[in-house]
This record gives C-alpha cells, structure tokens and sequence, in this order.
C-alpha cells in the first residue's frame, strides 16, 4: 500500500485548502469504509486523506418542520432517531440494514451519498423524500436535488474541493407512508437490488407518489414514468401487476459478482412492488 498523508482539519475553510493544496491528489474521508477499503484494494492511491471527523458543522440531526442531516451523521446515529423511525421508516429500514453494527457505527451519510455507488442504500429512501443536498467550498454554498447529484457510477456533480455540508428532507405530507426494501446474497452485504417508494393516499386513491430504484442502473434511479402511471389511481392487484413490469423495462442493470442483469431486472420489479403495496397497507393498517 502506498504511503500517504493524513489531516485533520478543524473547520470547512481549512479542509478546502487543504484540498486545493493537493490539487486533486488528496481524498476527503469520513468513516473510511469505502476510502479504505479501496486503498486497501490499490484502486485508488491518493497522496493524502483530508479528514472530515472533527468536523462538528457536518454532525447532527434536527428536526425544523422536515429533517437535517449533517453529512457526517452516523448511520448508527439515524437508526436510533425516534422521529426518523416514526416519521421517515423508508430511511429509517435503509439505515438499519446498511452492513452492520460495527460499520453503521462509523459509516456516515454522506459518506454513502459522495461515494455514488448505484447500490447505495441512503439513495433511493432519500429521492423518494424528495431529499436536497448542500454542498460547500471555495465558492461558497450551493443546493441541489439528490437525484441531480448523482452522474454516473462513483460520479457526482460535487466538484473536488467542495464538502456536502447537509441533506435537507422537507416536510411529510399527511397521509404518507414510505417502505424501503432490500435484497443481498446474505443480510449486511451491499444490495444486488434496492427500492424505495412513497405514497400519500386520499379517498383510497394515490395522490402523490414517488419511486427510487438502485444496483440496477449507473446511478440509483428515480421513475418518474411510472409514478406518472400510478398517481390519480386506485392500487389494485392489476395495477401492481402492471408496474412491476414497467419497472423491469425501465432499469439497466449489470452482471457482476453478485447477480446476473436478467436476476437484478426480475427482483427489482418485485421490490417496488412490494414497497407500494406494503405503503398502502402501512396506511390503511
Ligand atoms: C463490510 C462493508 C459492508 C458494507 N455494506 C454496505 C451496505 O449494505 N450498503 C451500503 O450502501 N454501503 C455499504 N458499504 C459501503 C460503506 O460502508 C458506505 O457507503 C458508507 O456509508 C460510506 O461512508 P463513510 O463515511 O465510511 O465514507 P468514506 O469511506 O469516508 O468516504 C466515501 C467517499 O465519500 C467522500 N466523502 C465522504 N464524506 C464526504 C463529505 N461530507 N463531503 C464530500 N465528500 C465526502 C470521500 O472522499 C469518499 O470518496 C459497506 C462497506 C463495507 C466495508
């Protein structure tokens, strides 16, 4: 393993400097469970690791009307947030079945999100609640929606300097349920497929819904057509019958070592299935 330098910034100001010094040779790293294990692996060898742990502006829950997260929130720290769990149980499940204890206790958010894995399970519960990023650098502070963030595999629209600060979940409507599920080879391992759903009832008719996808296309996916599909309806069996083949035409997955592309195409309808009607029922239950 090559030598590198390691930093410990004390404020955003001097992380980014820090950064512009290494001019693109140096990685921020915040739990390390991605950046290490890649060093580890030699696919990347960067000259130093700029460390974001001491950075209190990047840690913290709060609860303004919707939710803040610091980018540096332990995923440890969102399983464990009573209100995530009753009011976000889409983020609430994708937390609490990221790997496993150990590395939920030191694995952040954001970490998960600039990592841009399209298996990431942050992902898809954070685009279906509509989630927006905030990224911060030289330049000052700029907004984006979760879903424009994403470019390509292990790419964003983060520029190298700039830090996500925060992730801003606005507030839930009334009458909405949202399901996150997951399949792997065996529990704690990376997603072969994963999906989020949303849905906010009325009169037993879906009058918003939202749809996120993820391992089965370069980034985790938003379908937006097939939400189109099912808003201004009732969700019947046929219906459910209906999306679950619209989502297998709609993804792109690969093969790799832990699913064959036709496997991960089959499993991702069934999940967003699954996440709709287990929605619905959260509701009507
Ligand atoms: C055994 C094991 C099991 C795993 N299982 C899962 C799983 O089930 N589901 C899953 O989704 N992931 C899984 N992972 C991957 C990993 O744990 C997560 O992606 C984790 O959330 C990464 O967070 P981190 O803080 O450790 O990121 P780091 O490794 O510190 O950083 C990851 C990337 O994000 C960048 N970065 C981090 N924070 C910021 C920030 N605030 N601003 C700008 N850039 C930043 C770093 O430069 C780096 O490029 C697993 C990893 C291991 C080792």
């Amino acid at each position: 393993m090559k030598r590198f330098d390691y930093y410990q910034p004390e404020s955003l100001k001097e992380a980014y400097q820090l950064m512009e010094k290494f001019k693109g040779e140096a990685l921020y790293v915040a739990g390390g469970t991605d950046v290490i294990v890649r060093i580890k692996q030699r696919a990347i060898e960067p000259e130093a690791l700029i460390s974001l742990r001491g950075l209190k502006e990047l840690r913290g829950i709060k609860d303004n009307g919707g939710l803040t997260l610091g980018a540096g929130t332990l995923f440890r720290d969102i399983e464990r947030y009573p209100l995530i769990a009753k009011e976000y149980p889409a983020l609430h499940q994708a937390a609490s079945m990221l790997a496993n204890l150990q590395i939920r206790n030191v694995a952040t958010v954001g970490g998960n999100l600039c990592n841009a894995a399209p298996s990431a399970d942050s992902a898809p519960p954070l685009i279906v609640l509509g989630a927006m990023v905030v990224l911060e650098g030289p330049g000052g502070k700029r907004k984006m929606s979760l879903e424009d963030f994403f470019t390509g595999p292990g790419q964003t629209a983060k520029e190298p300097q700039e830090i996500m600060r925060e992730i801003h979940i606005p507030e839930k409507d009334a009458n909405t349920a949202t399901v996150f599920l997951k399949i792997g080879r065996v529990s704690q391992d990376i997603a072969i497929a994963n999906a989020a759903a949303l849905v906010t009832m009325e009169n037993k008719v879906c009058k918003r819904c939202r749809l996120a996808v993820g391992a089965v296309a370069p980034v985790p996916l938003r379908l937006k057509g097939i939400e189109e599909k099912i808003e201004g309806e009732e969700i019947t069996d046929d219906l459910l019958q209906e999306v679950e083949k619209m989502v297998c035409d709609a993804v792109s997955p690969i093969t790799d070592v832990r699913a064959t592309k036709e496997y991960r195409r089959t499993v991702s309808g069934v999940l967003v299935k699954r996440a709709i009607a287990q929605a619905v029922a959260s509701l009507e239950g």
